[in-house]
């Protein structure tokens, strides 16, 4: 069932934040410039594999499967059929699917292999809630999933551009279209930034 994961070393949101803001100073600085929308597809097809030797691929998966990510393997697989979605709602929900598995591939990928352990996280429709890491047993700082997604929002919404357009007074549904995240997304950045939106 979904609710089995593996343990992972324990990381703070801060630091995973910070991870994920010097890969984008690496891969699209602009984005750290000015608010804007993190190109995801881009860094999947042509950057994750030269920066982790993770092969990126699309296929059919069954229905209900968004993504999976395979240590064992090396393979960061997302639904051939979510990426033909074309309203906006499927867009960004392709867009933090894919950045929520590019976060197993960089930080559990290595670690599970270095462990001899093996991580095959499955996004499917009991994962897809941003909700579903209130898991049981292990806290959440050790739990693959959260900083999975954890990372998935430090990528697509930095916390620097993230803190100006709140600063600014731009509403979370405009921050949703630019940073290209459904409205729900933005609502759990705030929270883990511990910002109050207006
Ligand atoms: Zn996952």
């Amino acid at each position: 069932m979904g609710n089995m994961v593996p343990i992972a070393k324990p990381k703070s949101g801060a630091g995973i934040d910070l991870d994920a803001q010097m890969l984008i100073m690496r891969i699209q600085p602009d984005a750290l410039k000015r608010p804007s929308s993190f190109d995801i597809e881009s860094f999947f097809d042509l950057d994750l594999k030269k920066l982790t030797g993770i092969d990126p691929d699309y296929r059919e998966l069954p229905v209900g499967i968004h993504g999976f990510t395979d240590s064992d393997k090396k393979e960061c697989v997302i639904s051939a059929k979510l990426m033909e979605g074309n309203s906006k709602p499927d867009i960004y929900f392709a867009r933090s699917t894919m950045a929520h598995e590019i976060g197993h591939a960089i930080i559990h990928v290595p670690e599970f292999r270095l462990k001899k352990a093996i991580l095959r996280s499955i996004h499917d429709d009991d994962h897809a809630s941003l909700k579903m890491y209130r898991q049981s047993d292990i806290p959440l700082f050790k739990n693959p999933e959260w900083q999975a997604w954890r990372y998935a929002g430090a990528l697509l919404m930095p916390a620097i551009t993230f803190k100006k357009l709140v600063n600014d007074g731009v509403s979370a549904r405009e921050m949703a279209n630019i940073f290209e995240v459904n409205p729900a997304f933005v609502q759990t950045r705030a929270r883990a930034l511990k910002i109050e939106l207006k």
